[in-house]
């Protein structure tokens, strides 16, 4: 059964009874509009855990002056739908006034880590995001939390700023999910005009293009090149950025010989879309 919680400490008490009981508990952070990405963290949260609690909350703080907060979709009911098909035990929809009250001082930011890639762009995005994943994890304390790597950075910041502030739980990165034309799934793809979500494709073809050239062994800044010659090959896109940069730190690298992310971001027509791969390095191949 899904439970639907509204309030913080509704959250807290569900959670401190199924820890009485000596249940473990799994959280998805998520912003709602739920598609088959949300879906598959929260099966594997459900796979490792007793309980799986969901928060679906659309979190104006990670969102700029000029971004798309009211626009974003929202249906709570389809998500509610899906939550329960999952096997999600506890849903968290808060009014963002439950979550930040309107005298609020206290931040979560992270050097270094949130400026780089999306950063440049979004310069308040990853203070938003630790702020509000700091907060989703005080409140329902879980033992892990799911995270996609169709957002590399957000997860990389996450790892990072859990291990810098001793936080008591396990971060556990989840595959990227895409269209079967190889499209990443994301809520704002619904944005996209029938044109614009064929154009979409050149991303996932950069991607592609990109993983064979590491594999044959190219440099970083031969395979950014090529999957930026990929995208410029697509009239309705626009470059943000396409960078390598290390895994775990995101600084720039000049060799494949430690995990490497590949990420970019890309604008098609107004909407702004991500995507990445990672190469595991040279100690890791098989
Ligand atoms: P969002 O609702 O977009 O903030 O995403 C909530 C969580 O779902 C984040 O950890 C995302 O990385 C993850 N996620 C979103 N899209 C995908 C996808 N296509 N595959 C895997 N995880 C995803």
């Amino acid at each position: 059964m899904l439970e639907i919680a509204t309030k913080i400490a509704q959250v807290r008490e569900r959670v401190k009874a199924w820890k009485k009981a000596g249940l473990t508990v799994g959280l998805v952070p998520t912003m709602g509009y739920l598609h088959e990405g949300h879906a598959s963290l929260v099966k594997r949260a459900k796979s490792e855990c007793d309980r799986v609690v969901v928060s679906d909350f659309v979190n104006p703080t990670q969102f700029g002056p000029n971004e798309d907060l009211e626009s974003y979709p929202r249906d709570f009911e389809r998500d509610c739908a899906l939550l329960k098909d999952c096997g999600a035990d506890l849903v968290f929809h808060p009014a963002p006034e439950e979550m930040y009250a309107p005298d609020r001082t206290t931040w979560v930011d992270m050097e270094r880590l949130s400026s780089v890639l999306c950063g440049k762009t979004r310069p308040i995005h990853f203070r938003g995001v630790c702020t509000v994943v700091n907060k989703l994890i005080n409140i329902a304390a879980p033992d892990r939390a799911y995270f996609g790597q169709k957002d590399a950075q957000q997860l990389a910041v996450i790892r990072r700023m859990v291990r810098d502030l001793n936080m008591d739980v396990v971060i556990v990165g989840c595959p990227i999910v895409r269209e079967e034309d190889g499209l990443a799934k994301s809520s704002r793809n619904t944005y996209l005009s029938a044109a614009e979500r064929q154009a979409a494709l050149c991303l996932s073809r950069a991607v592609r293009a990109g993983e064979r050239l590491a594999a044959a062994g190219a440099s970083p800044q031969d395979i950014v090149e090529d999957m930026k010659s990929v995208i410029q090959a697509e009239p309705m896109a626009r470059i943000d950025y396409v960078e390598a940069v290390d895994a775990v730190n995101l600084e720039p690298v000049t060799d494949l010989s430690g995990p490497v992310l590949f990420a970019m971001a890309v604008y098609i027509g107004r909407t702004r879309l991500i995507d990445n791969f990672i190469t595991k390095g040279a100690s890791h191949a098989a």
